[in-house]
């Protein structure tokens, strides 16, 4: 309750009329849950690590379209970062975030604490399997198990209709659609494509690490997505699509290190082996750029589907 007076007193109403309520509770956040249902109200829920841009407020929009209230949150989770990652310094900009969703017309700020969503003595953790292991899991280990032990807790916490995940984390949709699906969540879960800087730098949050000779090698993800996605369609097999995008990276690259560039089945992350034009394949790719590192990803069907909305896959709706 302290925390909502502060925040509308600190915001007050909007243009549109809205107040961002914040909770950091989640019994107070539960409350207001409970009563928005009773008002026959359909909830929609988009989870961030805030320092937030255009592509963390495409899913509160999408969610707007779809959903009677929405709510936001923004925790940093510490069990998703790996020892020698930036989880201390990455970047934490709440009155900002705060401002930007006021601008949407979001309904409610969840802002936990790590001892709120990891209760004294918690000690359980969501296991995906193999798909936690591989590309972005080869490289960071414990990364997806963290990310599917929060989201696992803040659906409990917040038990929304739908719940928003951008394609810009490619793996991490099919590894939290694995896990609804396997454990029976009853919530829909809408993904919305990658928004992209007018140069074709996928926003993320970690962009305002690089440096401005970075931020210019940073190019080099999508413009190796863009060939490779042009061999699929001069029809060689795609593993000469992945060796000609390698060296089109390496001959490119003035100091970025590649991770990773492969071609998988978005669903299940197993590579591969050829292009059927009646599935989309996902052509990801991962590279270090000074001290930060990238993903990025686009999907490529007969539809074209790297543009627009691209999924939107309902998990044991009842
Ligand atoms: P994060 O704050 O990085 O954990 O991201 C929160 C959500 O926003 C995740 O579902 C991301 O996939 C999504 N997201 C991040 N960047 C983008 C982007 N450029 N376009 C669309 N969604 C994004």
């Amino acid at each position: 309750m302290f925390l909502v007076i502060i925040r509308v007193v600190i915001c007050p109403k909007n243009k549109r009329g809205y107040y961002l309520i914040t909770y950091s509770n989640i019994s107070e956040l539960r409350q207001w849950l409970s009563s928005s249902r009773k008002a026959g109200k359909t909830i929609g829920f988009v989870p961030t690590m805030g320092a937030l841009h255009e592509g963390h407020l495409s899913l509160v929009r999408a969610s707007k379209q779809e959903c009677d209230l929405t709510i936001v949150s923004i925790f940093v989770n510490p069990t998703q970062f790996g020892p020698t990652e930036d989880f201390s310094k990455y970047p934490r900009t709440t009155g900002e975030d705060a401002t930007l969703l006021e601008g949407v017309a979001a309904d409610v700020l969840f802002l936990p604490t790590p001892s709120e969503i990891y209760p004294e003595g918690a000690s359980t953790s969501v296991d995906v399997g193999e798909i936690g292991t591989i590309f972005e899991g080869e490289i960071r280990p414990t990364h997806f198990a963290g990310v599917a032990t929060v989201v696992a807790s803040l659906l409990n916490i917040t038990q929304p209709d739908i719940t928003y995940f951008g394609q810009k984390d490619l793996q991490q949709v099919a590894v939290l659609k694995k896990m609804t699906r396997d454990l029976h969540f009853p919530i829909k879960i809408s993904v919305c494509a990658t928004v992209r800087e007018s140069d074709g730098l996928a926003m993320s949050s970690r962009n305002r690490y690089l440096s401005p000779e970075d931020r210019n090698e940073s190019l080099l993800l999508n413009r190796t997505l863009i060939h490779v996605e042009t061999s699929i369609r001069s029809g060689i097999s795609l593993s000469d699509c992945i060796l000609s995008g390698k060296k089109f990276f390496a001959e490119n690259a003035k100091t970025a290190k590649l991770d990773y560039l492969s071609i998988v089945s978005p669903e299940t992350f197993q590579i591969s082996s050829s292009f059927n034009e009646s599935e989309t394949v996902g052509v990801i790719i991962a590279a270090k750029v000074g001290t930060t590192r990238l993903i990025d990803n686009i999907l490529v069907s007969d539809e074209n589907s790297a543009s627009g909305r691209i999924t939107s896959a309902v998990t044991n709706a009842s």
